[in-house]
């Protein structure tokens, strides 16, 4: 077979560029194909905008798809739609099973089970897309969203323990350690070197200007000193699910 093809499934723009730009970036570099499904936020935001330029410079070769729900904690995200959590779900799996059969994927990409850190637009995420991604095989279920399609595995991003060490007495001083996530090692699968495309993806997050006006841990990360910045920036980790046997490598 040839070079995979990634799908990514997020629920915020700004999240594709944080957790899993290095690797998209990486992988298009390579000759690779990649889309993006970005659940909340609609056409024709600033934030969508933003994320149409963040997507340019990772180097996707498309805009990105937008189901145009709105944010869990940002109504004007997609004034006339519901959140994310609590509009149908066998809708959503519905409309994300189509996309996946209609792009073929071999590997699909979002959150871990946690959400990283337990955002609840990321914990619905993780489950639309491992939902979507076993709909999709069935050639029974959701039969007029076209042909069978079998994503062959999931990788699901987390945040290393060892990250999170670093971040949380800058981001994080009121919260004791014990009370913020991070995987251990043991349980993370694997690790990519993105050390030599950290200042594209930082390019990627800081396209998201708004984001980096508003959001007190964006701006917290920013203000890191540089050296601290590159090595955030420069690991990306996953868990990851075969769906078949053997499942699929990342390039
Ligand atoms: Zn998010």
């Amino acid at each position: 077979m040839g070079t995979p093809r990634l799908l990514l499934v997020h629920a915020h723009p700004d999240d594709e560029s944080l957790w899993t730009g290095g690797l998209t970036a990486r992988h298009v570099d390579a000759g690779g194909e990649a889309d993006l499904v970005m659940c909340t936020w609609a056409e024709g935001t600033v934030r969508h905008r933003e994320l149409t330029d963040a997507v340019g410079i990772l180097g996707m070769p498309r805009p990105p798809i937008m189901l145009g729900y709105a944010d869990d904690r940002r109504p004007e995200s997609a004034p006339d739609a519901p959140r994310l959590c609590a509009a149908s779900f066998d809708e959503q799996v519905r409309a994300l099973t189509a996309h996946i059969r209609e792009l073929q994927p071999d590997i699909v990409v979002t959150y871990d089970a946690l959400g990283i850190y337990g955002h609840p637009d990321h914990v619905h995420a993780h489950r639309l897309a491992c939902a979507a991604a076993d709909a999709a095989a069935s050639t029974k279920l959701y039969h007029r969203a076209g042909p069978a399609w079998r994503v062959r595995s999931l990788y699901f991003a987390t945040i290393p323990e060892w990250m999170m060490d670093l971040l949380a007495p800058s981001l994080f001083p009121e919260i004791p350690r014990d009370q913020l996530p991070g995987t251990p090692d043991s349980e993370i699968d694997v690790t990519v070197d993105v050390s030599d495309l950290a200042a594209r993806k930082k390019a990627g997050v800081t396209a998201h200007r708004s984001e980096v006006d508003r959001s007190r841990a964006i701006a917290g990360f920013l203000s890191l000193p540089d050296d601290v910045q590159h090595k955030l920036l420069s690991v990306e980790c996953y868990q990851r699910r075969d769906l078949v046997p053997g499942g699929c490598e990342l390039i």
